[in-house]
């Protein structure tokens, strides 16, 4: 006996693969009916034996479709059949198609490289294989609604076999836009750096020059990586000088685990992350005495691995267990090269070798960062793989905000419902390339999510060129300033979807005050539309302003000359013996004078005047560098711990620069020091928490901000915390540095407009 049954799967259904799942798994069972999307969900209304369709949703349960990730399916039986004659799959309304979120890039499936292996398959090696559970989406998406007319792929006519594929409904390839074969689509080509065209099979030819040293340009996903030979020293110092880029860590990229394993420990959490489809950086620990260079990543005890995403970059790694550098293709902080001819002209000093293509990349994406923690997933740079997939919340988003981000590590974000699409990792706001790509991406991000902002909610820093653009906005009238720590513990609150008041811990670099100085280390009773600063680090002098952040040992010389005066300089440690003596009296002549001095009461300052006064570097070359080799010094275990003082809201680190000194003195290991500095600012957070705790009652902690990054402190500061019988939460899906800063902005104007309380 025919019945009719309605079936609605809610959930995140990723780009159009689920569909055609549907029409397959149903004309297999001979069901007929219809499918469509809707804002509820995909529906699917089914006719036939009761059994067929009780088999079918078991199927639809037991294995869903790849890429989605089912939250319940609902079943309403007995409907008065109407007698479909097959099955269809409906395009979507208007209104619902808009909703259909845009897939993210996915790495390539088991499927597709069982085929790109297999002599007899008529995509035998060919380097852009991909069907509807694999391939890039995003990077390739001009507009919507998603489908092949508007994606870069459009230039490309399929071909009869290709066509054939993507017209059958229970093809892997059906609708599959960016389905090519050798015959119809993108093409791989190999030249010199003067633009002459190597003959040849230039994966062969490629391979080649990775084994004698060169450097090779090679167009992937969301842009060009530089890659190198990673376990020729040669080939590693060549890349980092003609790059300038003189200490970053570079990613690598591995054929497998079993490829990784002889440099790192990868533990079960690990090996997941290295595997999901969205294929991070994952940051692992790196054995010791290995045979990858230190110059791969100077001062850093990680290595950045990635396992192969693309069908290229299998067939690089094809036979082969050796790691490739694959690090972004530009120069120093730039943002990285997407266009081909961008990538001649910027990377020509750097590659000996270009291999490209001719399938146009529509959007820069860096590749995504990311590392365990907790047996969590901890995102550092949230890009390829992780962006656009909107971060569901638990609040719902009453109007339409554009969130603008902080300078650094800037993201931006956009909201609807309960959905914030927070972008990809644009950068740092410094250089007009990256300027560039976050007024596009907001442009890009709106019309593809459809939202019309009417709220912008921005940065209090007047400096920040996100804040001006959001200030510049004539065509938004309600403007929300939110302060730069308020945002990062709202951000790690909506991370965790919890609400209500907590214990906010914002430790960072710098960030803007509601009196105008540069905060950092900052205790905060928060919920979604207030703060309150409870307590800070005492202010410093930042001596010289910018310069002191790329100086640690001005930092340095700032705390000592605090605690013992200007005749700090006589004191026997290394520090002093060092120390530019005129330019500390130019100095601290600048500071009196009150001249290019902004006070700051930044934690991540701290961390950089503890690195300095342990001589470990004078001058850095990237942001957090000195506390990152700070960090790499420590030892595992403090044996004993400095203290902080606490005066009304002030925390003063006077007490402890005058111990770790002493402790220079009596020829402690510097490695120790350095983990009783880092073990005292554990026990400081704990110590506070405490404190609040009795007075406001609260016992939820939230920890954010750049610094916690640092695994040594947050390991420590949440196992303390737990045991004093604290819920913690700290960041994973968003990152606690300043990629997260536009998420919390966004919770916070939805929050203040809510309760309609002053801006
Ligand atoms: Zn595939
Ligand atoms: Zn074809
Ligand atoms: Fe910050």
């Amino acid at each position: 006996m025919t019945i009719r049954a309605q079936i609605i799967v809610r959930g995140i259904v990723q780009g159009v693969g689920f569909r055609p799942f549907v029409y397959s798994h149903a004309s297999r069972r001979a069901l007929n009916g219809r499918v469509l999307n809707n804002s509820a969900g995909v529906v699917i209304d089914l006719e036939g034996e009761a059994s067929d369709i009780e088999h079918f949703v078991r199927d639809l349960e037991a294995n869903p479709p790849p890429l989605s990730s089912i939250e319940s399916i609902e079943r309403v039986e007995n409907l008065v059949p109407v007698e479909y004659s097959d099955f269809q799959i409906l395009e979507s309304k208007a209104e619902g198609q808009k909703l259909v979120p845009i897939s993210v890039d996915v790495a390539t499936c088991k499927d597709c490289l069982s085929e790109i292996f297999d002599e007899s398959n008529r995509r035998y090696r060919y380097p852009f294989i991909n069907c509807t559970n694999c391939g890039p989406r995003f990077t390739i998406t001009e507009r919507i609604p998603y489908d092949r007319e508007n994606t870069t792929m459009r230039v490309f006519e399929m071909c009869d076999v290709c066509r054939r594929e993507y017209e059958n409904p229970s093809d892997r390839r059906f609708h599959a836009e960016p389905t090519a074969c050798a015959l119809c689509g993108p093409r791989l080509r190999l030249f010199d750096r003067e633009g002459e065209e190597l003959d040849g099979d230039p994966i062969v030819i490629a391979k080649r020059l990775l084994e004698r040293g060169q450097i090779l340009a090679i167009k992937g996903i969301g842009g060009f990586h530089l890659v190198c030979d990673a376990l020729s020293k040669e080939a590693v110092g060549k890349l980092r000088s003609r790059k300038f880029r003189e200490d970053k860590p570079f990613a690598l990229m591995a054929r497998s685990l079993s490829a990784i394993r002889p440099f790192c420990r990868i533990s079960n959490h690990e090996r997941a992350l290295l595997e999901s489809t969205s294929r991070p950086i994952v940051l692992l620990e790196r054995t010791k005495g290995n045979a990858i260079p230190r110059s791969v990543s100077p001062g850093v005890n990680t290595l950045g691995f990635m396992l192969p995403y693309t069908p290229l970059h299998y067939l690089l790694l094809e036979s082969s267990d050796k790691p490739l550098v694959m690090t972004s293709g530009n120069i120093s902080d730039e943002p990285i090269c997407f266009l081909d001819d961008d990538a001649n002209q910027r990377l020509s000093g750097i590659a000996d070798y270009f291999l490209t293509h001719d399938r146009p990349i529509h959007i820069r994406m860096d590749d995504s960062v990311v590392r365990s923690f907790d047996e969590r997933e901890m995102v550092l740079r949230r890009a390829r793989g992780y962006a656009p997939a909107p971060i569901r919340t638990s609040i719902r988003f009453e109007r339409s905000i554009l969130a603008c981000g902080a300078e650094l590590k800037n993201t931006f974000c956009l909201t609807r419902d309960h959905s914030a699409f927070l972008s990809h990792h644009i950068g740092d706001l410094e250089n007009l390339e990256t300027l560039r790509s976050f007024t596009e991406g907001i442009e890009h991000y709106r019309h593809l999510f459809d939202i019309s902002p009417d709220v912008v909610a921005y940065d209090l820093h007047p400096e920040y060129l996100s804040t001006k653009f959001a200030l510049a906005l004539d065509d938004v009238e309600i403007k929300v300033p939110v302060q730069h720590h308020h945002a990062h513990i709202a951000s790690c609150m909506a991370d965790n979807r919890i609400e209500g008041e907590v214990i906010g811990v914002a430790f960072d670099g710098l960030g803007y005050g509601w009196d105008g100085k540069l905060w950092g280390g900052e205790f905060l009773v928060a919920d979604f539309s207030q703060a309150e600063r409870v307590a800070h680090l005492a202010n410093i002098p930042l001596a010289g302003g910018a310069k002191a952040i790329r100086e640690p040992w001005r930092l340095a010389a700032v705390y000592l000359n605090h605690v013992f005066g200007n005749s700090f300089v006589e004191l026997d440690v290394p520090f002093t013996g060092e120390l530019p003596l005129n330019r500390w009296a130019t100095l601290n002549s600048m500071i009196a004078g009150g001249i290019n001095s902004p006070e700051t009461s930044s934690m991540g300052r701290l961390f950089d005047a503890v690195s300095g006064l342990l001589t470990l570097r004078s001058k850095v070359n990237y942001e957090g560098q000195a506390a990152i080799e700070l960090e790499n010094i420590a030892d595992k275990v403090a044996t004993d711990i400095y203290e902080f003082q606490v005066n009304g809201d002030e925390i003063s680190a006077q007490g402890l620069i005058r111990r770790a000194v002493e402790d220079l003195l009596d020829k402690v290991p510097t490695a120790q020091i350095s983990a009783r500095f880092h073990c005292s600012v554990a026990h400081l957070i704990v110590n506070m928490a405490q404190k609040i705790r009795e007075e406001r009652q609260l016992n939820r902690v939230v920890l954010s901000g750049g610094v916690f990054q640092n695994m040594w402190l947050l390991e420590h500061a949440v196992q303390l915390l737990r045991a004093s019988d604290f819920e913690v939460f700290t960041h994973s899906r968003v990152p606690s540095n300043d990629g997260g800063i536009s998420l919390g902005q966004a919770v916070i104007a939805n929050a203040r407009l809510q309760s309609g309380g002053e801006i």
